[in-house]
């Protein structure tokens, strides 16, 4: 799962971070830096928080699919 933050529309709310502190991260004024990661294992329902504290909407999560077995034809 990855995560866009809209540099943008970022308001500088800080309210990404008082509930995902592990995922996001602001400047010094105070404004959402993290523009596109890749979210660690374990912190993707953190990152989820984040983004819908948002009130400027500015974060987009994006769900991504776990890559198809392999398969093997012998
Ligand atoms: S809550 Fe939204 S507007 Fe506020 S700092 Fe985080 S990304 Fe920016």
């Amino acid at each position: 799962m990855r995560i866009k933050v809209n540099t943008t529309l970022c308001s500088g709310h800080a309210r990404c971070v008082a509930v995902a502190p592990r995922v996001y991260v602001l400047n010094d004024d105070g404004y959402n830096v993290t523009a596109e990661m890749v979210v660690a294992p374990g912190l993707e329902e953190e990152a989820r928080r984040g983004a819908r504290s948002c009130p400027e909407r500015a974060i987009t999560v994006v769900e991504e699919e776990a890559p198809a077995p392999a398969t093997s034809k012998s």
